[in-house]
């Protein structure tokens, strides 16, 4: 079996079943910790986001995202 890290805190994920203790997106694959740290992140600015738009939440993801792996946390 490969292992499998997490393109922003590069812990080795010992178990992946996904979308349980990984989570792909379209640039990364992220962990469990990370992605519960991501949609803190998102939730508060999707709820104000009116109209909501899914290609603004798909380049919100994908920015949060490239800040998280550049800083190694997100
Ligand atoms: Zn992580």
């Amino acid at each position: 079996m490969q292992n499998i890290y997490c393109d922003v805190c590069k812990k080795r994920i010992d178990e992946t079943i996904t979308n349980r203790t990984f989570y792909y997106y379209p640039q990364y694959g992220i962990c469990e910790p990370c992605k519960d740290n991501l949609e803190a992140q998102l939730k508060p600015q999707a709820r104000n986001k009116e109209p909501f738009a899914f290609e603004w939440y798909q380049k919100l993801i994908k920015d949060t995202l490239d800040k998280g792996v550049q800083r190694g946390r997100l």
